[in-house]
C-alpha cells in the first residue's frame, strides 16, 4: 500500500501536489484533503481565502512567471528548477481552463529611460488565467481529483496536529473527528498564519529570519502616472540600500477602478488596495503601498506590531496629504482613516526608516512632473510575514519531522506560481521515494 497522505488546506499548494501525484500514478484514495472552505460547486465570492484552491480561487488570476518575484522557489531547488515546476503549475490551470487559448503571457521589455535615473523597474512575464474563469477551472479540476479518486472533507477546520502520533484534529478537537497519516502536508496559506505560528510555537520550531515588510499605501490621479501604466499595468518601481540593509519597491499596483481598503489584523488598522473590474466602478485613481524590506531587526514581528499599533488614532490608521482628502470605498463610503497634518510623528516612530519612503515620494514627484502635491498616504501598509519553518530544501519537510511538509503561503511562497511549485516539488519527491519492489500496484500502469 502507498502512504497516506493528508493535505490540509485545498489551496493552490495542496491542489498541484494531489494533482502532480495522481498524474504520475499515486493512488488518490491515499489522498486525503481538508479545507475549512468549500468545494468550487459550493464556494460564493464573498469567501476571497477558503474552498477549492484557496485564495488563488478567486484572486486577480495573475500568474507570475519570473524566480525574483514572490517566495524564494530558487533557493530551494534552483533557478531551472523553479522554472521547470512553475511550467507545470501555469500548465495546470491552462488544461483546466475552459478556454486555455485566452490564457496569455505578457512579458514587457524595456525598462523606459525616464525612470533609469531614479528607480529600477523590476519587469517580468505574467500570465494572465482571467479572474472570471477562476470559478470554471475549480470545477474542472476538483472534477478531476475526484475522478481520480482524491478524498475532499469540506468545512472542516482543522485545529490541532499531533507530530508524535501522526494525527490532525478537526473541529474543536472532538477526539472523534482525528484523522490519521502516514504523511502531512501543512498547505493552510495566508488564512492559517495563526495556525502555523501556533504550531510553531508549540513544537518550538526554528524559523527562518524573516525581515520587517512595514511602509504606506500612497493613492494619486492616474493620470500622473499614465506613461507608465502603458509600459507595464502591474509596475514596480524599486531601489536598493545594500549596506543599510533597506530595500523599498511598489507592491499591489491598482489602477482604473482602485480603491484604498482597511485591513483589520490583530485588532489595529492598516492598509491595501484593491480594483474593481466593473466599468461602472471607474475612478481613474492609482494605488500602490510603498513598502520597505527592513532587514537585521531582531524580533521583527513585535517591531511591527508595536510600530503598527502606535500609528493608530481614535480606532484607525493615518492619512497624509499636502492637498487631498481621503477618497471613497468602492462601496462608497469614506476610507477609515484620521488625517494629519504633519508626518513628524509618524517619522518618529518609523524612525530611522520613515525617511526612505519620503525619500521615494520625492523621486516619484521628479519622474512623473505633473503628480506635485497631488497625492496622498494612508499609514501604515504593513505585511506580518507568517513564520517560516526551517525546512529541508530537498522536500519542504521539518527538520524533526520528516513526514511532515510545509507548502505555499504557510512557507512564504507570497502568489499562486510559487505556491503550486512548492506543491509539486513535495509531491515529486515523494514519488522519487517510491521504491518499486516495495510498492509494485504503484508502478503497474508503467
Ligand atoms: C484577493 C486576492 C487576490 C490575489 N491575487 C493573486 C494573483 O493575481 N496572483 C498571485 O500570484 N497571487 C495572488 N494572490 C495570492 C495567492 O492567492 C496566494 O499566494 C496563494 O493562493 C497561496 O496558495 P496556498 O495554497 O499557500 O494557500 P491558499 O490558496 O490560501 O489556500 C489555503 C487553504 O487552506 C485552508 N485552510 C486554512 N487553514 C485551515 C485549517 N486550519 N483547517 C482547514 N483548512 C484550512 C483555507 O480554507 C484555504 O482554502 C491573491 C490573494 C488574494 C487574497
Amino acid at each position: 500500500m502507498a502512504e497516506k497522505l493528508v493535505i490540509v488546506g485545498a489551496g493552490v499548494a495542496g491542489v498541484n501536489a494531489a494533482t502532480k501525484l495522481v498524474d504520475n500514478g499515486f493512488p488518490g484514495k491515499n489522498i486525503t484533503i481538508i479545507d475549512m472552505g468549500k468545494s468550487p460547486y459550493e464556494r460564493k465570492p464573498e469567501e476571497v481565502m477558503t474552498g477549492f484552491l484557496g485564495a488563488g480561487g478567486w484572486s486577480d488570476g495573475k500568474l507570475t512567471y519570473h524566480t525574483a518575484i514572490g517566495g524564494h522557489m530558487s533557493k530551494y531547488c534552483g533557478e531551472d528548477k523553479a522554472m521547470e515546476l512553475f511550467d507545470e503549475v501555469i500548465n495546470n490551470f491552462k488544461r483546466f481552463h475552459p478556454k486555455p487559448e485566452e490564457v496569455q503571457c505578457s512579458d514587457p521589455q524595456a525598462e523606459p529611460d525616464f525612470i533609469k535615473p531614479y528607480f529600477g523597474l523590476r519587469l517580468f512575464p505574467v500570465w494572465h488565467v482571467g479572474t472570471d474563469y477562476l470559478h470554471e477551472i475549480g470545477k474542472n479540476w476538483y472534477d478531476y481529483l475526484v475522478d481520480k479518486g482524491v478524498k475532499f472533507v469540506w468545512e472542516t477546520k482543522v485545529t490541532a496536529i499531533d507530530f508524535d502520533n501522526q494525527e490532525v484534529y478537526c473541529n474543536w478537537n472532538t477526539p472523534k473527528e482525528t484523522i490519521k497519516y502516514d504523511r502531512l502536508m501543512f498547505a493552510v496559506g495566508k488564512s492559517g498564519i495563526d495556525f502555523g505560528k501556533q504550531l510553531a510555537d508549540e513544537y518550538t520550531l526554528p524559523t527562518e529570519p524573516k525581515p520587517v515588510q512595514i511602509g504606506v499605501r500612497f493613492e494619486a490621479p492616474q493620470k500622473h502616472f499614465q506613461k507608465l501604466i502603458d509600459i507595464s499595468y502591474d509596475f514596480k518601481l524599486y531601489r536598493k540600500f545594500e549596506e543599510k540593509g533597506v530595500s523599498l519597491r511598489s507592491f499591489c499596483t491598482n489602477n482604473n477602478a482602485a480603491y484604498v481598503a482597511v485591513e483589520q489584523t490583530y485588532g489595529d488598522h492598516s492598509y491595501n488596495g484593491h480594483a474593481k473590474k466593473d466599468e461602472a466602478y471607474r475612478n481613474d485613481m492609482t494605488n500602490f503601498g510603498i513598502l520597505m524590506e527592513i532587514q537585521g531587526i531582531e524580533n521583527p514581528f513585535e517591531w511591527s506590531r508595536d510600530v503598527v499599533q502606535k500609528l493608530q488614532k481614535d480606532g484607525t490608521g493615518l492619512y497624509y496629504s499636502p492637498t487631498r482628502e481621503p477618497s471613497q470605498t468602492s462601496e462608497g463610503d469614506g476610507v477609515s482613516a484620521y488625517k494629519i497634518d504633519s508626518l513628524h510623528k509618524t517619522t518618529k516612530v518609523m524612525q530611522p526608516y520613515f525617511w526612505y519612503i519620503l525619500d521615494f515620494i520625492e523621486d516619484m514627484k521628479k519622474v512623473f512632473p505633473t503628480l506635485k502635491d497631488d497625492w496622498g498616504i494612508y499609514i501604515p501598509e504593513v505585511k506580518y510575514l507568517s513564520p517560516e519553518p526551517l525546512v529541508d530544501y530537498n522536500n519542504l519537510s521539518l527538520a524533526e519531522y520528516g513526514n511532515v511538509h510545509f507548502v505555499g503561503d504557510a512557507l512564504s511562497a507570497r502568489g499562486i506560481t510559487v505556491s503550486g511549485a512548492q506543491g509539486t516539488y513535495v509531491a515529486e519527491w515523494m514519488l522519487g521515494e517510491v521504491v518499486e519492489e516495495e510498492y509494485p500496484e504503484f508502478f503497474e500502469n508503467y
